[in-house]
């Protein structure tokens, strides 16, 4: 399996580097016109990304972060990191690492913003953006890709940063020691392991609802030359239409690849029962987000009305608290966190940890714009020093990687292990300037 090779800045950076600027763009890819991410809800997704840089006053030591939306609202995001430029600017290296969670506070906990979320919402979005820059800041300063920063880090000094606030009843900081400690014992084997062979992944792009059954078939038939042997499909506009794509799709991969459904909101509690009950004769590996988000006892009672078909959510779970009650609630068996709508690894490893408390196995949401840059991290820090749990399995959907100057790489189904230093997902200064709203060139364009 190829693998990258490890960026080296070649400079011995002190620890007192400051940060001087923080820049933010509106940037927007007008996916809306070849139907990518259509879905039963979601029907002209123009994939786009909040995207942060942290310049420092070393010229070659700059953090860049984004946050995911599908196009309107991406401005608003914008707009909200500029109220939380004050508590980083002028910051160093240092203050960040060892006041990371203070930091953090100040932004989620915010005395006036707090009224627009809390820790919800276009302001929850804003501190994804800005902390996923500083996380790739810090350790692009060491010069390891993030994953390898944090499983190094002192279990304490990797639980100083992060917030285990009003989670404290679900896992207490002492039960997430023992894990980490736990686990660390055989960090050595696993992270040749992983280095070696990757991490496995499942793929969606053939899935869009907004595909002819053309266009599916072509790509499934491509993806599963290339390897693939895990398949979601959208669903959810008709259900007549979606027994007959899933018809298609079981007789093109056969009865032993993998198949997974993904409703994305539309049904409610008894269309989900009932839907469920027509489809689940596919063989399905689990239904994702059957109903609202936010229905921790209405997962709950789908899961009890057809207990055989396991359930899965997270990539619209706004905040930990939320996590916490699915996740103690049994509301869920596989738990998507989403990088970019939790407020970064401060809150997105307290969940892990949670999860592997409970032995929830943990399959993270990608795609979008730097989704799969950023869970390929997430994916190795839970398998090298957070779950004990056997499923390894991660979203997959190729978008917008034309874009991005270090994609995501796919080997046979599985993430080839980032080695390069940094967080990844850094959008190419070209995309930023042509595809900038509303003043890029493309959009100028069109506008
Ligand atoms: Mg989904």
């Amino acid at each position: 399996m190829t693998e990258n090779t490890t960026d080296n800045l070649n400079i011995i950076l002190p620890h007192q580097i400051r940060i001087t600027e923080i820049q933010t763009h509106d940037i927007r890819f007008p996916t809306s016109l070849e139907d990518l991410g259509t879905d039963a809800v979601h029907i002209d997704c123009d994939y786009s990304a909040t995207y942060v840089k942290i310049f420092t006053d070393h010229p070659k030591l700059v953090g860049v972060g984004l946050t995911f939306t599908i196009g309107k609202g991406n401005d608003l995001c914008a707009a909200c990191i500029d109220f939380f430029k004050p508590f980083i600017l002028n910051k160093t290296i240092a203050d960040l690492e060892n006041k990371m969670h203070s930091i953090w506070r100040q932004c989620t906990n915010h005395s006036q913003l707090r009224w627009m979320g809390p820790e919800k919402g276009v302001v929850h979005l804003a501190v994804a953006a800005l902390f996923n820059g500083i996380w790739d800041l810090i350790s692009k300063y060491h010069n390891k890709p993030l994953w390898k920063y944090i499983i190094e880090l002192n279990t304490n000094d990797l639980l100083d940063k992060l917030s285990f606030t009003y989670l404290d009843d679900a896992i207490s900081r002492s039960e997430a020691f023992v894990i980490l400690e736990n686990k660390k014992r055989d960090v050595a084997f696993s992270k040749k392991n992983i280095i070696k062979n990757g991490f496995p992944c499942y793929t969606t792009a053939a899935g869009w609802l907004g595909y002819s059954d053309e266009k599916m078939t072509k790509l499934i038939k491509n993806a599963l030359a290339n390897g693939w042997t895990h398949f979601k499909m959208k669903v959810g506009q008709d259900i007549n239409r979606d027994i007959k794509r899933l018809e298609l799709v079981r007789k093109l991969i056969g009865p032993n690849n993998i198949l997974m459904i993904d409703a994305n909101q539309v049904w409610s509690v008894h269309e989900s029962i009932e839907y469920i009950n027509k489809l689940k004769k596919f063989d399905l590996y689990f239904v994702e987000e059957p109903t609202n988000p936010d229905d921790v006892l209405g997962f709950r009672k789908i899961k009890d009305a057809v207990p055989e078909v396991n359930l899965a959510t997270g990539e619209m779970c706004q905040n930990r608290i939320m996590f916490k009650q699915f996740l103690e609630n049994g509301s869920l068996d596989f738990c998507q966190i989403d990088s970019c709508r939790m407020a970064s690894l401060n809150e997105i490893i307290p969940i892990m940890l949670l999860a592997s408390k409970l032995n929830i196995p943990l399959i993270p949401h990608a795609g979008g714009v730097g989704l799969c840059e950023y869970v390929q991290h997430l994916n190795i820090i839970n398998d090298l020093i957070i779950t004990s749990n056997d499923i390894r399995l991660s979203e997959y959907a190729e978008s917008c990687a034309e874009h991005i100057e270090n994609p995501a790489i796919i080997s046979n189904g599985h993430y080839v292990t980032p080695l390069k230093a940094g967080y990844s997902a850094i959008i190419k200064q070209k995309s930023l300037e042509d595809y900038n709203f509303p003043s890029g060139k493309y959009w100028k364009s069109v506008l």
